[in-house]
């Protein structure tokens, strides 16, 4: 696919990663977010047969949905102006100018932005509001939010290829599962595979890793768990312990984490092994899943702690 072309694969380099302090455990991090600037980490297994379907369907538009520091919408926007695609972004809540640097990013790779109100958003799966925005928009493909249909579980199902070393848990943070769905069926069983919840009280993780699993195979997995305990309460919340955390790992291995996803992956991990929560000497492989560009959207929230 010409798509692929563009992204380096072979950059996605197996980091060990050193901590704090001592635990009993070897944790790697596999460095997805170095495969291309914008369009990396999970979200281009995501889109990679989105964008393929796209184009064999000769869809000129894709929409998608997100929040205003969605990373989702971020890389769609660089693979439209990339692989030529129109774009259209659905973002939630109203308009705040000036944009923020997510949104300015998508602008410049001239993504359309349309805002809708919080509990119009809410609808954003159901028929009617998606024939409504055919109506409004023409021929567009249309992706979910997050990026999670079938087509984003089958690119996912493609990382564990990727991994090089032999290891016991694969980990990802999870904020809607279509990435951990992706991975268990790639493993077949193969392995254990942990989702750190990102996101408070989010049950519905496990309804969308058995939904995912079973309409993509009709399989049944049970080599997987999502982890609830590592959300810092709720989707974007941070405190102290995870800037500190965050910027520690920085300090040891050279690797930047992202507060809202992958630092509270990889503090789960590390906060896991010292509860020995793995055997001994086990090997755990999480998956860096990009995110970075949210960054800057937090150091405000990071200043005022
Ligand atoms: C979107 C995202 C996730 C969550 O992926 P899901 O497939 O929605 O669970 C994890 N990490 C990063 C950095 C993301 O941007």
């Amino acid at each position: 696919m010409s798509f692929e072309n563009e992204i380096n694969l072979s950059k996605a380099f197996l980091q060990k990663i050193n901590f704090p302090e001592k635990i009993n455990v070897n944790v790697f991090v596999k460095r997805l977010d170095l495969i291309h600037p914008f369009i990396n980490g999970n979200k281009w297994f995501k889109l990679k047969y989105n964008l393929q379907y796209a184009k064999e369907n000769d869809y000129k538009t894709i929409l998608t949905f997100g929040g205003a520091f969605s990373n989702h919408i971020h890389a769609t926007s660089a693979a439209g102006k990339n692989f030529g695609f129109k774009t259209i972004g659905v973002i939630r809540g109203e308009e705040h100018l000036p944009l923020n640097p997510t949104l300015s990013f998508t602008s410049k790779n001239e993504m359309k932005l349309f805002y809708v109100s919080r509990s119009d958003y809410r609808k954003k799966d159901s028929t009617e509001f998606k024939d409504w925005l055919k109506q409004k928009f023409g021929n567009v493909l249309i992706i979910p939010e997050g990026g999670s249909n079938l087509l984003a579980i089958k690119g996912a199902s493609e990382i564990p290829n990727l991994i090089e070393i032999d290891y016991d848990y694969l980990v990802t943070a999870s904020g809607t599962a279509g990435t951990l769905s992706g991975l268990i069926i790639g493993l077949q069983n193969r392995k254990k595979v942990l989702g750190v919840s990102v996101l408070k009280g989010a049950e519905f993780l496990s309804n969308n890793v058995n939904h995912f699993t079973y309409e993509y195979s009709k399989q049944k997995f049970t080599n997987w768990n999502v982890i609830h305990d590592y959300h810092f309460g709720g989707y974007a919340k941070i405190n102290r312990n995870l800037i500190s955390f965050i910027n520690q790992i920085e300090k040891l291995n050279d690797i930047i984490l992202d507060p809202i996803y992958t630092g509270k992956m990889l503090f789960a991990v590390f906060d896991l092994a010292k509860k020995n929560y793995f055997m001994k000497n086990k090997n755990i492989v999480c998956l860096h899943t990009g995110g970075i560009q949210g960054i800057e959207g937090m150091k405000e929230k990071i200043l005022l702690m």
